[in-house]
């Protein structure tokens, strides 16, 4: 009987030692909101927690991009309800609404759970092998490119969204793979005019281009059984010369830098084919050598967006770098920010930092003071054929043009500002005092 008594003492003991962890429940019972931002601004998910269950999961995503961002908004609750985590896959095409979903659940589950595991969910790293400044098309490509030489990398992006200016952009490209070539029509008279030029409407670096083009041009021409498009590497060259010409409003010729367009537009199929093999749909573009994805640069971005984050690279978004942390040697070593809670943060740079911030083109300010070109298209006669399509930025105008006076604006398929010729750098700079 004493023994007895013993082990059943032991074991009322043992249970009452258990029992605490038998009863913890996994979450606090309740309903939780949580935003991340999505294509076009905030993502609310709500969720509904009893103690062990998510119960229920709702989306509000007014800004998404309609049939695209809704294919996540539809289908992702429930696949949370019945995986019980936020640890799902992302719809495809409609992945940065999709992450910006799971981003927010995520935090609501974070927010919900007991356990000291889960308050650390959505913990902000601030160290890496390389930072990169920037969420825009170059700062997308680089935490790709780093993460495959094997760095860890944290995208730091002053907007509430990554893209920059290319989400806003048509997605524009230069692509001339040989089977998409064939799909297009034969283009003899778009081409013709190329055999009209002389070696003296170019500078020195373009005479090898010249010659290839004009070689090809005549061979295709005289070889009517060819189907398809002529399209070269060396014709895009000659092109981006022809529409690159101006002349600053100090008269000073200008045309872009020749190894600079050279060492992107070598890489065009490489590019384009890793694009669409990652679910980028495109069509012929509004002028030679160009494709436009379907749903324009929105969907550039995202499929970049879904290469850098795959390749494992992690985008912080509100997070503004302000200023570069150096060592006593001067190499830089790191960033500081200042957080969604406007805190200043430090993020360490074990490698290197990338500052992929863009031009100037969103700065009124530099763009009034430094923007020093005109149009001067040299895409006039002996190649009227080209389309001379400046893409007109209505909402540029809208917003800047105002407070140039009569000056507007243009960007041009390379990025550039164009400025029309009127009012002279003066007023601008005389426009420019008077801003506010
Ligand atoms: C209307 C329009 C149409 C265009 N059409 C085409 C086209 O069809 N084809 C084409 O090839 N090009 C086009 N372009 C040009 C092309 O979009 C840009 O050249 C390209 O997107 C530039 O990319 P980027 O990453 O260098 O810079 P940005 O796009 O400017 O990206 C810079 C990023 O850095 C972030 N950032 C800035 N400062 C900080 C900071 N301090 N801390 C953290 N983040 C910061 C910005 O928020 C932004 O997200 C177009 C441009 C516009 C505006």
């Amino acid at each position: 009987m004493k023994k007895h008594s013993w082990v059943s003492l032991l074991l009322a003991v043992c249970l009452l030692m258990t029992f605490p962890s038998l009863a913890e429940s996994v979450y606090t019972p309740g309903t939780y909101s949580a935003a991340a931002f999505g294509m076009g601004g905030d993502v609310t998910v709500t969720m509904t927690f009893d103690a062990n269950t998510i119960t229920a999961v709702s989306v509000d995503a007014p800004d998404e991009t309609p049939g695209f961002g809704n294919k996540a908004t539809d289908a992702l609750p429930q696949m949370i309800l019945d995986a019980q985590t936020a640890d799902v896959d992302a719809i495809s095409t409609a992945t940065v609404t999709s992450d910006a979903i799971l981003q927010a659940a995520a935090a609501c589950i974070a927010q919900a759970r007991n356990d000291g595991e889960a308050a650390t969910e959505g913990e902000t790293p601030n160290e890496a092998d390389v930072i990169v400044i920037g969420a825009g098309a170059a700062g997308l490509a680089a935490a790709k490119a780093a993460r495959e030489s094997g760095a860890s990398v944290l995208v730091l992006e002053a907007n509430g969204r990554v893209g920059g200016s290319a989400m806003v952009s048509a997605g524009n490209l230069n692509y001339i793979g040989a089977e998409w070539l064939e799909t297009l029509e034969r283009n003899d008279d778009e081409v013709r005019g190329y055999l009209d030029y002389t070696a003296a409407d170019f500078p020195a670096e373009y005479a090898a281009d010249l010659e290839t083009v004009q070689a090809d041009v005549r061979a295709y021409l005289e070889d009517t059984s060819r189907t398809g498009a002529y399209d070269s590497v060396a014709r895009i060259m000659l092109d981006h010369y022809l529409k690159g010409y101006g002349k600053d409003l100090d008269g000073n010729e200008v045309w872009m830098d020749y190894d600079y367009i050279r060492a992107g537009v070598e890489r065009n199929e490489d590019i384009y084919l890793e694009l669409a093999q990652e679910g980028m749909e495109v069509k012929q573009g509004n002028r030679p050598h160009f494709v436009t994805p379907l749903r324009g640069g929105t969907e550039l971005i995202e499929v970049q967006y879904k290469i850098a984050t795959d390749a494992g690279a992690q985008i912080i978004t509100k997070t503004r770098a302000v200023d570069l942390v150096t060592d006593e040697t001067g190499k830089v070593t790191g960033v500081i920010a200042i957080d969604p809670n406007g805190e200043t943060v430090t993020f360490t740079a074990n490698k290197g930092v990338i500052i992929a911030t863009g031009s100037f083109a969103a700065n009124l300010e530099m763009v009034v003071q430094y923007q020093n070109m005109r149009q001067a298209s040299r895409l006039t006669p002996p190649a009227p054929t080209l389309p001379q399509t400046w893409a007109t930025v209505s909402s540029w105008r809208k917003s800047l043009a105002p407070s140039l006076g009569t000056c507007s604006l243009s960007v041009s398929s390379g990025g550039a500002i164009w400025i029309k010729p009127t009012p002279p750098r003066a007023a601008r700079l005389a426009a420019q005092n008077s801003l506010p």
